[in-house]
């Protein structure tokens, strides 16, 4: 039996290749952007704007911050707790066009070893998690130095 690919997020990314991309909102009022996306009202505490458009976000930028995380972190993050924690380098990436920082996993195999503040990073398709019926699919930022 194959499984049933979901998003983690439903309405956080887009595409499953070239064409995959984070999706935030944008106010139309005053430009400021937001991932998570916001849909309701713009949280620019001078704005007050409610009229927020879907957007895509970049798919490069640079390293911010970094760790890794050495423990399985709590509901309601997915995991299957059958199998073991994997340890996985955790980047904060800013995209300066948005200037937003957007967390996420490395890809599998990348470790805070072999990051930098202010590398280049691109976001590509991952999976979080599976289980029995499910593959719960994500975002991962991959050094654009490193071949496929
Ligand atoms: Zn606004």
């Amino acid at each position: 039996m194959s499984r049933v690919r979901m998003p983690v997020m439903a309405g956080w990314f887009a595409g499953d290749g070239d064409d995959f991309r984070l999706v935030g909102t944008r106010c139309t009022t005053c430009g400021s952007v937001f991932f998570p996306r916001e849909n309701d009202l713009c949280r620019n505490p001078g704005c007050g704007g409610r009229d927020l458009a879907e957007v895509s976000l970049s798919g490069r930028g640079r390293i911010w911050s970094y760790t890794d995380t050495r423990y399985r972190p709590p509901s309601p993050y997915v995991t299957n707790p059958e199998l073991p924690w994997e340890p996985c380098a955790l980047v904060a990436v800013e995209l300066e066009a948005e200037r937003i920082v957007v967390l996420g996993q490395a890809v599998p195999g990348v470790t805070v070893a072999d990051l930098a503040v202010g590398m280049e990073v691109e976001v590509v398709p991952g999976v979080l998690s599976e289980d029995a019926e499910t593959t719960w699919t994500t975002w991962h930022w991959r050094p654009t130095g490193v071949a496929v």
